[in-house]
């Protein structure tokens, strides 16, 4: 819709938040300079935006994790944040049966009890026997026919109730993207198997609006 503006339509963006800066970012570059941008707060970022306390330390108002892999995207965030990039190796833990599992949880159920183990790879070979038909229609469902009931049972469900905390069934799916680590029965049983851990490599970064 953006690319089809005639020359002289005006353009208002409401909100300096991530959206309305790549939308005034994006009609820059397609030639159109005729918008405003307007924001009711006296800084830009909306959620993404990290302010410095007077003890002068930096506090994000969200999470500043980029989980894009889109080449515009990051080539965008490259070019506006430079060498204010920090650079993490992902590593998290989840505590469960008195133990820590390495994230993504559901490619590291060696950790588990026998039973526990079992319980998700039964939920993947029942998904493996019998593919979920159609497209879900939520998280929940998602999770289901994404992970098995198995692994929903033990981690998927609980984890993501806590993170959101919100219904599976009363969310929308299509916002996980890339975010979300999935899996498949040959990763699970190689870890299984092979006693190795399964981590992804990962990128961490934190952009300042002020
Ligand atoms: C705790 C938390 C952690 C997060 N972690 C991550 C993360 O790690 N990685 C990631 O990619 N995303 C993360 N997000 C999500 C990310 O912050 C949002 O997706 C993103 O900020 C959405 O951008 P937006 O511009 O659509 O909305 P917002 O960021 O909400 O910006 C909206 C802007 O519009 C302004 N506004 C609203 N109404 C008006 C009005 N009537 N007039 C003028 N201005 C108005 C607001 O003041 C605000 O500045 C996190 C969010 C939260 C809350």
């Amino acid at each position: 819709m953006i690319g089809s503006l005639k020359p002289d339509t005006r353009v208002v963006i409401l909100g300096a938040g991530p959206t309305g800066l790549g939308a005034g970012y994006r009609l820059k570059e397609l030639g159109h300079s005729n918008f405003r941008i307007y924001e009711r707060d006296d800084h830009a970022g909306g959620l993404a935006s990290s302010f410095v306390d007077p003890q002068g330390f930096t506090w994000d108002i969200g999470g500043h994790v980029q989980f894009s892999h889109y080449r515009y995207f990051d080539d965008l965030m490259e070019k506006a944040l430079a060498n204010q990039w920090l650079q993490h190796e992902r590593e998290s833990w989840v505590w469960i049966e008195n133990k820590f599992v390495p994230y993504p949880f559901q490619n590291n159920i060696r950790y588990l009890a026998p039973e526990t183990r079992w319980k998700c790879i039964q939920g993947l070979i029942q998904l493996y026997k019998q593919p979920f038909q159609g497209r879900p229609k939520n998280f929940r469902e998602w999770i289901d026919a994404t992970f098995g009931a198995g692994l929903a049972d033990v981690f998927m469900i609980p984890y993501n109730f806590k993170v959101w905390a919100y219904p599976g069934e009363e969310m929308d799916f299509n916002w996980i993207g890339e975010r979300v680590a999935v899996t498949d029965l040959e990763k699970v049983l190689y870890n299984v198997l092979h006693e190795k851990e399964i981590c992804p490599g990962g990128r961490t970064t934190r952009f300042s609006s002020r």
